[in-house]
């Protein structure tokens, strides 16, 4: 039997999980690493404890097989994330800027002021935000010791976390990134495929640092381990490794995962298109340089509002608790939960907006409040879908599910219900490092793009069983509630 192996460098842990030459999913490994926060609103990672963490979990999984039966290896990664180390020695500068890391903000604030967000968004499909990775390269040359002197005699290198994870598994050989996670910079012109020059001029980064771009399932160099030589094959960005590991493959089709927040995606093929509703362009995997767009839009509080059911309000014991409790009551009467606890991502874009209840009366209970803010995941998840279909023209037909959410049948049945679409539950929820080893096997012809489909075992699908007066009335009650959270607190 022959293997492809992929690591899934996440947020909070790395993981390793072995895939047979069938696609079957055989094992996964996970180790957690340290969360840093030196200052408020400042997220920080060790990238040699990530690295590690990475390594340490590539050895426990492949111990008990032959190293020789492994064909290549995928990577997957969360997103924007940003590192900056030394070319000779490989040692990093200064901690990994996650993306959650809001220091940069008056950066960005700068740059909208210079009324460059016109121009940021047509050359690389975003919104002008600490989120990404531009302005945390700014910051680090401009606040870390060192660094400008290094940058002078031409030692650093930029790099996101597949780039700084490749840069080490090759010693030192290959400085190399992909369309996806460069998509995610702000410093790439996602229509002409090359580094932004005014971008960079701006931000005074030199592109002598930027790593090269390729295509995400393409020759990234060897891993060199034990003396072994095990080809990095596949490389892409957690979302759109989880798009390409749902098989959306085609125009119009959608994946949403369903975790702390939600991410939604819709593959919009060869088109780069421009959203007008506060979604954002980035680049989808492709096999070759014939590039393929995604619209994404982001829920910034899903499950993490199921959390605050448990842990801020204490009136669930689990987050599967919300299935029998919403199931085992009647429909709500115009009662909704916005958990707007930090203001409203897509498409309201409302960071003064906050959280309320609305449809209070005498005989509300616990078991209601649970089922609207269980329901409120997929009104937010409506919210994006109806946003991407206008900006693209394309109909959603089906969603495909992801993420530790969707294993909620009353969540995924409510929102069948409420888009009046089909919502496809994958056996195999593990999506995005699916994904990164497909693209992997991809290129080292252990499997086609049909096999890949063909592979999509369904564990449930779910087909809405109201009709469209009945939906629009519930949808129409929950866009009033949004509308009187905004603007709720001062600016
Ligand atoms: P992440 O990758 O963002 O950490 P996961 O995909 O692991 O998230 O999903 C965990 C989130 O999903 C948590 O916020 C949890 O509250 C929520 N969750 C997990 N299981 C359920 C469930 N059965 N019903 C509703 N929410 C759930």
């Amino acid at each position: 039997m022959k293997y492809i192996v992929s690591l899934d460098q996440g947020t909070t842990s790395s993981r390793a999980i072995l895939i047979n030459e069938n696609g079957k999913l055989i094992d996964i490994k996970q180790k957690e690493f340290k969360q840093i926060f030196p200052h408020q609103g400042w997220v920080e990672h060790d990238p040699n404890e990530i690295l590690k963490s990475q390594i340490d979990v590539f050895e426990e999984l492949v111990s008990s097989i032959s190293l020789s039966d492994i064909v290549s290896i995928g990577i997957t990664n969360q997103r924007e994330t940003t590192v900056i180390w030394d070319k000779d020695t490989g040692k990093p500068l200064y901690n990994a800027i996650v993306w959650q890391d809001k220091r940069t903000s008056s950066i960005c604030d700068q740059m909208k002021r210079d009324e460059l967000s016109s121009y940021v968004k047509e050359s690389t499909g975003l919104v002008i935000d600490s989120y990404f990775s531009a302005t945390k390269v700014k910051w680090i040359i401009d606040n870390v010791d060192g660094v400008k002197s290094k940058l002078k005699e031409d030692k650093v290198l930029f790099g996101t976390i597949d780039s700084w994870l490749i840069y080490n598994l090759t010693n030192f050989k290959n400085h190399v990134t992909d369309y996806t996670n460069a998509s995610r910079t702000m410093m790439y012109n996602i229509k002409n495929l090359q580094w932004d020059k005014k971008i960079l001029e701006y931000l005074d980064i030199p592109k002598s640092i930027l790593p090269e771009v390729m295509t995400s399932s393409s020759n990234f160099g060897e891993f060199q381990y034990k003396g072994f030589s095990i080809p990095i094959n596949g490389v892409a960005g957690d979302q759109q490794a989880a798009l390409f590991g749902q098989a959306c493959f085609e125009d119009g089709m959608v994946k949403n995962t369903y975790g702390t927040g939600c991410f939604l995606l819709m593959n919009t093929g060869k088109k780069f298109m421009l959203s007008k509703n506060g979604l954002i362009t980035t680049i989808a995997c492709s096999l070759d340089d014939n590039i393929e767009y995604a619209l994404e839009g982001s829920v910034f509080v899903a499950g993490a509002a199921i959390q605050w059911l448990r842990d801020s309000l204490g009136i669930i014991d689990s987050a599967s608790d919300t299935e029998k409790i919403a199931s085992s009551i009647k429909k709500l009467d115009d009662i909704y939960v916005v958990p707007a606890f930090a203001g409203l991502g897509s498409p309201y874009w409302d960071m003064y907006s906050r959280g309320a209840i609305f449809g209070l009366t005498r005989d509300t209970d616990r078991n209601q409040i649970i089922k609207a803010t269980l329901e409120s995941l997929a009104y937010q998840t409506k919210d994006i879908i109806d946003v991407m279909e206008k900006d693209s023209g394309l109909n959603l037909n089906s969603l495909k599910v992801d993420g530790g959410a969707c294993m909620n049948n009353y969540l995924m049945q409510f929102q069948s219900d409420l888009l009046g679409n089909e919502v496809i539950r994958p056996e195999i929820i593990e999506s995005t490092a699916m994904g990164a080893g497909y693209l992997a096997g991809l290129k080292s012809s252990i499997w086609d793009k049909d096999q890949i489909i063909k592979n999509q075992k369904i564990d449930r699908t779910f087909q809405s069983q109201i009709d469209m007066e009945e939906r629009n009335k519930m949808y129409g009650g929950w866009k009033k509630a949004v509308k009187r959270t905004f603007n709720w607190i001062e600016k």
